[in-house]
């Protein structure tokens, strides 16, 4: 199937209320144009440099998500354009996000980045820090960001049952934090979860936004 034949398709299979997010890290120019054709806005990367340099080729009604891990020192490439940061795990992070959206005149969307696959991994909050930096941190002082949700990451397995209570568990905690603290906020209503392989999980677990790369485009050359 091409590229523009896939994003239909899923796209035509999506329940209301979940948006597709094309993964386009390490592919071609070529390949993102072909699924703006067939009708494809969002896009997320993986890589600050990469997107920088493709959104300024790249027609101007793209919403560039960024889904990588971020380094502080790279936030000033992104901060003019970046309509979602996915995977911010840390209070200097979001402080960091926020001098940079000041400097650009802009107030920049963030998700916070839940880890509870099983895999190792030095990034993502587990879900008591995720409590207690909301508890404990003066992140509504920072004007030029905006916490719209949470994002997280499933196991690799073919253990779905594993997967789904992962999802869960993101759901629980979405629901858990929205009372405590975004009630009042209805801009707080993202879960960003689900890939190629579990994307089907993720949606009737509660996600909102699908990450889906290789489905899409293919294999990708590097991962
Ligand atoms: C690469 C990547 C995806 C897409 O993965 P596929 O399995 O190719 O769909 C989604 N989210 C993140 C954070 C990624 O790094």
């Amino acid at each position: 199937m091409s590229i523009a034949e896939q994003i239909v398709r899923i796209k035509r299979e999506l329940p209301q209320g979940v948006e597709l997010l094309a993964i386009s890290k390490y592919q071609p120019v070529d390949a993102i144009k072909e699924a703006y054709d067939a009708g494809q806005r969002m896009f997320g990367e993986n890589h600050i440099q990469e997107m920088a340099a493709k959104a300024a080729i790249l027609p101007k009604d793209i919403e560039w998500h960024f889904t990588g891990h971020v380094q502080t020192n790279k936030i000033k490439y992104m901060a003019p354009f970046v309509s979602l940061i996915h995977a911010v795990d840390s209070f200097r992070l979001l402080r960091e996000i926020d001098k940079h959206a000041a400097r650009n005149n802009r107030t920049i969307d963030c998700l916070l980045q839940i880890h509870i696959a099983q895999e190792e991994t030095k990034y993502g909050l587990t879900k008591d820090e995720c409590r207690q930096l909301l508890a404990n941190e003066p992140w509504r002082e920072l004007q030029h960001v905006r916490i719209v949700g949470l994002m997280a990451m499933g196991s690799n397995t073919d253990d779905t049952v594993q997967i789904r209570s992962e999802f869960h568990q993101i759901k629980q905690l979405f629901d858990e934090l929205k009372e405590c603290y975004f009630s009042d906020t209805p801009t707080f209503c993202q879960i960003s979860e689900g890939m190629t392989d579990d994307y089907p999980i993720a949606i009737a677990e509660g996600s909102t936004i699908v990450r889906i790369g290789s489905m899409i485009f293919g294999e990708r050359q590097t991962t």
